[in-house]
């Protein structure tokens, strides 16, 4: 009978699971971690099963790139305010910096800012308005009050 595997029966060994799968260092690294030799962490690779490989990665793995963005947030935010409570102008101004190209990227990631469907129509410089204006006006010169009421409720539109 072979002799038991020194990752299987190890302590904790669902830490050196953890790092074997999530690859938290060469083998000989994880092995000095946790008292073991090279090659015993690589044979015990072999006994972790694909479920828990896969369960492992999905907990602590892959995390979104948009959590990670979340956290430098955080970061450049408390970064900020304590450039701001300590009256560090230069700091201050960096970090905000920084904080709106954040705000910005997650935005994009998020879909808020979606610029490929960002279209903006400047409507007094439109032909098509300027036409349709000038015919409303013509039309309202008969009627100046109701011209004066288009005329500034248009203001309001354009402006
Ligand atoms: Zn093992």
């Amino acid at each position: 009978m072979p002799p038991p595997c020194g990752g299987c029966t190890h302590p904790r060994r669902a830490e050196l699971d953890a790092d074997i799968v999530m690859g938290g260092g060469t083998y000989a690294a994880i092995g000095a971690k946790y008292g073991l030799l090279k090659d015993a962490v690589r044979r015990h690779r072999s006994h972790i099963s694909k479920a828990l490989a896969r369960v492992i990665n999905e907990e602590a793995g892959p995390r979104r790139a948009i959590d990670r963005l979340e956290d430098i947030y955080k970061e450049i935010k408390y970064t900020l305010e304590d450039a701001r409570a300590k009256g560090n102008g230069a700091l201050s101004v960096s970090a905000a910096k920084e904080l709106r190209s954040m705000i910005e990227l997650l935005a994009k990631l998020t879909g808020e800012l979606d610029e490929s469907t960002k279209v903006v129509i400047n409507l007094a410089t439109l032909p098509d308005w300027i036409q349709a204006r000038g015919a409303i006006f013509e039309a309202l010169s008969l009627f100046p009050d109701a011209a004066l009421a288009v005329a500034n409720r248009l203001q309001a539109i354009e402006a």
